[in-house]
């Protein structure tokens, strides 16, 4: 996906501050936090939306939620965090490669 801004991330064409990769997910801080810590996790491979999801990303699902409480544990958020999937225009989702928002720390936004 030549246009999609977060292919463009893990390709290295455009900067972002990384916090995690490897060869299925790569994290990196949000932009715009809305958190103290705010973090984005995506898969590597282009996946348009939780929507546009199938049987074929079973595994990697398991693999990205299996790995989200070990960010956050190294991000210090022992005492909790927030975990949002923004799906669809009507979502709210602004990028429309998936991702998940990892947030805790101090300014965590209410629902
Ligand atoms: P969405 O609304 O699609 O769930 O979230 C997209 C997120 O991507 C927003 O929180 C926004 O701040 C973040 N974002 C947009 N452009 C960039 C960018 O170029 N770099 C980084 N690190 N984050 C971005
Ligand atoms: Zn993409």
């Amino acid at each position: 996906m030549s246009d999609c801004l977060f292919c463009k991330i893990i390709a290295g064409d455009i900067p972002a501050n990384i916090v995690y990769q490897d060869d299925k997910i790569l994290v990196f801080r949000d932009i715009n936090p809305k958190a103290d810590v705010h973090l984005l996790m995506v898969p590597k491979k282009h996946v348009e939306s939780l929507a546009k999801l199938n049987e074929s990303h079973h595994d990697l699902i398991a693999y990205m939620m299996l790995k989200l409480p070990e960010l956050a544990e190294a991000q210090g958020l022992s005492s909790g965090f927030k975990t949002i999937i923004n799906t669809g225009k009507e979502g709210g989702q602004e990028v429309f490669h998936l991702h998940i928002h990892l947030l805790g720390g101090k300014n965590l936004p209410g629902f």
